[in-house]
């Protein structure tokens, strides 16, 4: 619960936000940490580039705020049951479980250390808690009792528990959708309409009925939780009840944070998010990613091309959260001989020299990137800062060191990756992966295949790493 006599702590940062439509100042109300819960993946296949540009916004936002001495908390939960698909009313991860033939938690366990992997290649800094949702039921058991106790949920003739929309006054707010305006039949959610008292309510518990595999005992009978119901669960118990930021994708507004909202809500009795803060979308050549249209893009199709992932952080850094992206192929080539060219000039520049000149030409580009993140801005005024003849290398490598500590292009790496081919970096790409899903046997017969390219690979806890030998 917030503390009405704590003072919040006032950040430099800005954003907008989705609730209010406008831009916010940020602050942390508990007057010490900023409080981030960001939506994590489903666990059920690798998260594609579009689901990396929306978590690698609570690092942009962590990674700047820090370098005004502002700290934050994130956590970021794993979808590992409950999430439904759209089309077939069917849990995505029992889906992929009989389609592969495979426990659905060793799958869950597969993906969830991959993506942990793209994040360290994308330079992401981990959160500081990953919950799991099938590790959290007790949590969300008690906070589907507790709005049971307050009138805000029901058991439904089918025994699952739903959600009274109907009395949470303000639901709507984040989406601009009103109970009044959703018409009954409108598939925003999958359950049956049969067993609930009102069209827009949604489940919180769903009896198992058939389903044998990944259901829990509860005061209810045996089934499992509803997707929303996870994050109001998990935001309110590891956030102590007070969320300054959160963050998703713009699918997400509805009906996920809208739910997610109305529970957290009802059940506190205040408004426990401060700031709703969504991504725009990226597309790839010009179309919404989907396994069906073959446009997926994985970080490992980006290692697989010789490029560096990188080069997918530069390529978001260079567009506002709030506008829509269309990557290319193209782009991030470009986006890939940027960043070698920044690498090989910071190491012509050589040493920084921070004059008070530096200082201020500096704090104007943080300044643009607390701006509601215009990061973009800020890398338009580092081109020109690179181009410009006038300035001194040392002045040059300040500015780039020090915007790096926030952009995480690994700026003064030592360009041996310019020296692999694209054979060799695919064999690296394909091994970290075969580590990731624990496939020891592959994973040995990769490192032999580029020991005879000249590639020494080592493993540590951080990860994969390699030397050139040959
Ligand atoms: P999921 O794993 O499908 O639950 O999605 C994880 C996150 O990625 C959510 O915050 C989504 O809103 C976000 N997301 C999904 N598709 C895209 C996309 N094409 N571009 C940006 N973010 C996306
Ligand atoms: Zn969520």
């Amino acid at each position: 619960m917030t503390d009405a006599m704590t003072r919040a702590l006032e950040t430099k940062l800005s954003l907008f936000d989705t609730r209010t439509r406008k831009v916010a100042s940020i602050s942390a109300s508990n007057g010490s940490h900023l409080r981030i819960y960001s939506c994590g993946p489903t666990v059920y296949r690798d998260a594609h580039v579009g689901n990396l540009r929306t978590f690698l916004l609570s690092d942009l936002i962590i990674k700047v705020l820090k370098y005004t001495g502002v700290d934050a908390r994130l956590v970021q939960n794993i979808t590992d049951v409950g999430h439904m698909s759209e089309d077939l009313h069917e849990d995505k991860l029992l889906a992929e479980s009989s389609a592969r033939k495979m426990d659905p938690f060793e799958i869950a366990r597969e993906f969830e250390s991959r993506f942990h992997h793209d994040l360290q290649l994308l330079g992401v800094n981990p959160a500081n808690i990953y919950p799991r949702a099938s590790e959290s039921i007790e949590m969300m058991q008690s906070l589907i009792s507790q709005l049971i106790e307050k009138g805000h949920a029901y058991v439904g003739t089918d025994s699952s528990v739903y959600f009274d929309a109907r009395s949470f006054e303000s639901y709507g707010e984040i989406s601009g959708n009103r109970l009044d305006a959703l018409k009954p039949g409108h598939r925003y959610e999958y359950t049956d309409d049969g067993a609930k008292r009102f069209h827009a309510d949604w489940a919180l518990w769903k009896a198992a009925g058939e389903r044998t595999e990944m259901i829990w005992d509860s005061p209810w009978g045996a089934g499992f939780p509803g997707w929303h119901i996870e994050c109001s669960a998990m935001s309110l118990h590891y956030l102590d009840g007070a969320v300054d930021l959160h963050l998703g994708g713009i699918d997400l507004r509805f009906p996920h944070h809208e739910n997610e909202r109305a529970q957290s809500n009802a059940a506190a009795g205040y408004e426990v998010v401060s700031n709703w803060v969504h991504g725009e979308h990226l597309l790839f050549e010009g179309r919404k990613m989907s396994k069906s249209a073959g446009n997926v893009v994985l970080v490992s199709d980006i290692v697989a091309r010789g490029l560096d992932p990188l080069a997918l952080r530069l390529t978001f850094l260079e567009n506002r959260y709030r506008s829509q992206i269309d990557l290319t192929w193209d782009a991030l080539a470009a986006a890939d001989s940027t960043i070698k060219r920044w690498r090989k000039k910071l190491k012509d520049w050589g040493a920084s020299d921070a004059t008070p000149e530096a200082q201020i030409v500096l704090s104007q580009l943080v300044e643009l990137v607390l701006d509601d993140l215009g990061s973009a801005d800020a890398i338009v005024e580092l081109r020109r800062i690179e181009r410009d003849e006038h300035l001194a290398p040392s002045f040059r490598a300040f500015i780039f060191r020090e915007l790096d500590q926030i952009f995480s292009l690994d700026l003064d790496r030592a360009e041996e990756s310019a020296r692999l081919t694209s054979e060799q970096e695919g064999l690296l790409a394909a091994r970290a992966e075969a580590r990731a899903a624990k496939d020891f046997a592959q994973s040995d017969l990769l490192r032999d295949q580029l020991r005879a390219l000249g590639v020494e690979v080592k493993d540590s806890a951080s990860g994969q790493s390699y030397e050139i030998i040959l």
